[in-house]
């Protein structure tokens, strides 16, 4: 059986909120293992929806998963478990040296698979999300249901206390009454 890739290989999923980002990297890890190779999952840690030990998507699939602050760690991680497929979920929230560590991963020869938010509630670029796309040998982009009126939505809608989030406030706010849609452009909203 055909175990890995072995030249090294980056597949980036992105898309807003609801769009089946987890979904669709729990799948391909799991066909990964059905291949017999050796999978990673990681994910930071601030995504604490449900469960730790897990990446858990909106429709509950489950995967298990490495919860962590610094994608440092990941190094260790992956010669420890020798795996030949590694998993980031929620990497837009790694600082930018995640980009470093997925350098080196590649080079290691392994297949990198990571999902992550292409914007911000603001609607502008993620973290290291832009570069990983561009260096990225594919990029799948996904959409979600626009919760208003059904069509597809590319953008992530903030809400705070209920009303649309301003521009000026913090990308991750913690403790606030938050929520979040997906939404189309056209009823995408900015607060004043
Ligand atoms: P992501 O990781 O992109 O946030 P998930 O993989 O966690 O997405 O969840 C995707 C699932 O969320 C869908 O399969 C669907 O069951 C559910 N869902 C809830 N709201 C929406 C929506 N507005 N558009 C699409 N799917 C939605
Ligand atoms: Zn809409």
């Amino acid at each position: 059986m055909k175990k890995t890739n072995n030249k090294g290989y980056l597949e980036v999923i992105c898309g807003p909120m609801f769009s089946g980002k987890s979904e669709e990297l729990i799948r391909r890890l799991r066909r990964a293992q059905i291949a017999q190779q050796h999978v990673l999952c990681v994910k930071h840690v601030l995504d604490d929806r449900w469960s730790v030990e897990h990446i858990v998507s909106h429709n509950g699939s489950m995967f298990k998963t490495r919860p962590l602050t610094n994608i440092q760690d990941i190094l260790t991680l992956v010669e420890s478990s020798q795996a030949d497929v590694v998993g980031i979920d929620e990497a837009q929230f790694f600082s930018e040296n995640l980009l470093t560590i997925v350098q080196a991963l590649i080079k290691l020869r392994k297949r990198v698979i990571i999902a992550g938010l292409d914007l911000d509630f603001r609607g502008v670029p993620f973290g290291a999300m832009p570069t990983l796309m561009a260096i990225s040998d594919t990029v799948t982009k996904l959409t979600a249901i626009c919760t208003l009126c059904g069509d597809e939505a590319a953008l992530s809608q903030r809400l705070i206390n209920g009303s649309p989030a301003r521009h000026d406030q913090a990308v991750v706010l913690i403790g606030a009454q938050e929520a979040y849609q997906a939404r189309c452009r056209g009823c995408y909203q900015i607060g004043s």
